[in-house]
């Protein structure tokens, strides 16, 4: 993903920047490109409003502040995921709650949210881990159930299936994508929120854009940054939005071919393919032993990873220092969840590998091949 070859940029995206450069309008405020982008992929999702940004952090930034939680009320999300998911919480000065996640997935486990559920709970905000749908239903529910906002993280998981055929990302109140360069498509750095509710879309748009109403002229209306896209990410991301569906047919044919190929042995958890997009490949070992397998792999010249992270979130040495300056507000005495579902993932059975849309059946073959002789 680090090259030409592992990504799927080309000539329509040079073209599309060259026609931004030669406009002489960079700025999204006044250009067309991420307005296109935003009304292009409203239409694709089936959601009313898109909303551009900076990255799939700011678009997670933007949809903590769509959910409005008071300094000290508390969100619950997962500790597997990426930094991105839990630091516009911390922003907002709000607490991150860490629920347990199934042993088999990685994904946030409904039963470990609901109990988690109290007071001061503002939000959830669920991951679509690895491009695999989590229960977004279940968690929709529970969210209605107690007049919470629910917050779909989609940065691994562009077109991912939901039971029922929609896409994760649109069960949710707000939906989060992101550009970034590992991601499914890329302009580098990129985010977008989706969501069917003009007041959360408003404040999106507000807080994205310093709080400024530009149809009311140069008022502040709200506390807001600058989180705009320009129209050289937008031109580019929309050459890659074209590109998208074929990227993720593409990662679902190889990823089910070696599904195909392991069926059967001991050992092993596969994932489930329905409705994955394939972001990574993910395996899990419930005897342990991922680091082992992951080196042989790694030997053999296969892309694989184990854990995923260092360690799960609920972990991470960010919670234990000072939030701002040397204020350890809003979370002062906190004592993050135990996890130990993701805990053990991450340390002993969680094997991730690299996917993309440029493998081959000999590449699948080859990474089949490498772990019938590892295990
Ligand atoms: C990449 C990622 C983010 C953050 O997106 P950026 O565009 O890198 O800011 C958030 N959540 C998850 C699950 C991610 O994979």
């Amino acid at each position: 993903m680090a090259e030409p070859a592992g990504r799927t940029l080309g000539d329509e995206e040079v073209a599309a920047l060259e026609r931004v450069i030669r406009s002489g309008m960079l700025s999204s405020v006044w250009g067309t490109e991420t307005r296109a982008l935003e009304r292009e992929i409203g239409e694709m999702y089936g959601s009313r409003h898109a909303i551009a940004c900076s990255s799939g952090t700011a678009a997670l930034h933007l949809s903590v502040v769509a959910a409005a939680p008071d300094p000290g009320d508390e969100i619950i999300t997962t500790p597997i995921t990426d930094f991105g998911t839990v630091a516009p919480i911390l922003a907002q000065n709000a607490v991150p709650v860490f629920a347990d996640v199934d042993p088999a997935t990685g994904i946030l486990d409904p039963d470990a949210v609901a109990a988690l559920i109290g007071p001061r709970t503002k939000a959830i905000m669920a991951v679509h881990l690895f491009g695999a749908p989590a229960p977004a239903a279940e968690l929709r529910a529970l969210a209605d159930g107690h007049g919470l906002t629910l917050i779909e993280d989609c940065a691994q998981a562009w077109l991912t299936d939901l039971p029922g055929g929609r896409f994760a990302g649109t069960a949710g109140h707000v939906g989060t994508l992101s550009l970034q360069q590992w991601k499914h498509i890329t302009c580098g750095d990129g985010g977008l929120t989706l969501t069917d509710d003009d007041e959360l879309a408003r404040r999106m748009r507000l807080f994205a854009d310093k709080g400024w109403d530009r149809s009311v002229g140069r008022v502040h209306e709200s506390l807001g940054l600058n989180y705009r896209m320009t129209e050289l990410q937008a031109a580019v991301a929309r050459a890659q939005l074209a590109k998208l569906p074929g990227v993720v047919e593409a990662r679902r044919r190889t990823a089910v071919r070696l599904v195909g190929l392991l069926r059967g042995l001991d050992g092993l958890t596969l994932p489930a393919t329905e409705g994955h997009a394939w972001w990574l490949f993910p395996l899990v070992l419930p005897g342990g032993g991922a680091s082992a397998l992951a080196e042989k792999l790694r030997a053999a010249g296969i892309p694989a990873r184990a854990g995923y992270l260092n360690q799960p979130l609920n972990q991470a040495p960010a919670l234990a220092a000072p939030v701002y300056g040397t204020s350890h507000y809003p979370l002062e005495g906190y004592r993050p969840q135990a996890c130990p579902e993701a805990e053990r993932l991450v340390s002993d059975t969680l094997l991730v590998i690299d996917w993309n849309e440029h493998y081959t059946d000999e590449h699948v073959d080859a990474v089949a091949a490498a772990l019938l002789r590892s295990l």
